[in-house]
């Protein structure tokens, strides 16, 4: 993010603090404490791109996280948006792509605090060790986590969750076999390759335009308890199909997470959810697309 645009977003995020504060207090006492997905996915000082975050942002994103929400898993959360009410907000934390230089501080950090976490893999970049397409692009080449590491972040409870084989945009898939391959095949082979059901599924790049019903409609038939996208948004208690989870993206500066998780108006204001029922694409976005 570059530094105007962070300043602009910090001024906007105090100037309006106080406003969120009272809403979420009104939320709370009500019993609509909402819920939270962010999304992060490497996590390196080198400042690589867009994705990349640091080890110290990072740090700082998760001490700040815990002392405002309680930290819970996908399943943990998906139960508390089936719920009637919630007092207390929750949030999860999860990552998307495998990227190896996780394993270095961000994942451990996670562990030795015990707070859930969520990791969705490209099955393909992990089985084959290729780096992935959208940093070839760029000319950047970053080691895929491999199968022994994630089989030791699963050993310490480490949710792995699936993202296709090759990382496509979905959303342009019309191909009944390659959406299949993609959603369902890839999960049962890293799952076979992991010796560990996988129960979540993450659409890459995850905005409106990036999602495909069918895909999801095939992911709810092959036995995933919930698919996440990544264009932002909030649950509250209440919903009455947790399946899709609106995860909301943390990459970058930490004012970007403290906009999102302290219940930006105007977002809420603007995000549409995406219909699984209405039939009609909505190419509506908000902010950068994550990947
Ligand atoms: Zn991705």
């Amino acid at each position: 993010m570059p530094n105007w645009k962070r300043w602009i977003l910090s001024l906007y995020y105090h100037g309006t603090l106080p406003l969120r504060m009272v809403r979420r207090a009104q939320a709370v006492a009500a019993g609509r404490a909402p819920i939270l997905i962010f999304t992060w996915h490497r996590i390196a000082d080198d400042a690589a791109n867009a994705w990349t975050t640091s080890n110290d942002t990072f740090a700082r994103a998760i001490g700040w996280l815990e002392r405002r929400f309680d930290l819970v898993s996908l399943a943990e959360a998906q139960e508390r948006i089936r719920g009637e009410s919630l007092k207390r907000p929750a949030a999860c934390v999860t990552f998307d792509d495998g990227y190896a230089e996780n394993c270095q501080q961000a994942l451990p950090l996670l562990i030795r605090r015990r707070i859930p976490v969520t990791y969705f893999v490209t099955a393909g970049s992990v089985l084959t060790g290729e780096a992935f397409a959208h940093d070839r692009q760029l000319g950047q080449s970053f080691a895929p986590n491999t199968l022994k590491q994630l089989r030791e972040l699963a050993a310490f409870g480490v949710e792995i969750g699936a993202h296709t084989r090759s990382h496509p945009n979905l959303g342009q898939v019309r191909d009944e076999a390659t959406l299949y391959d993609e959603v369902v095949t890839a999960r049962d082979d890293l799952s076979a390759a992991l010796e560990q059901p996988i129960r979540y599924f993450a659409f890459p790049f995850g905005q409106h335009e990036h999602l495909n019903r069918r895909a999801f409609e095939m992911a709810r038939d092959a036995g995933y308890e919930g698919a996440v996208s990544a264009y932002g948004g909030y649950h509250y208690p209440g919903e009455s199909d947790a399946f899709h989870l609106q995860r909301m993206c943390a990459d970058g500066p930490l004012v970007k997470l403290k906009n999102w998780a302290s219940f930006d108006p105007w977002k809420d204001w603007k995000i549409q959810s995406y219909s699984l029922a209405d039939r009609t694409e909505v190419p509506a976005t908000a902010g950068a697309a994550s990947l």
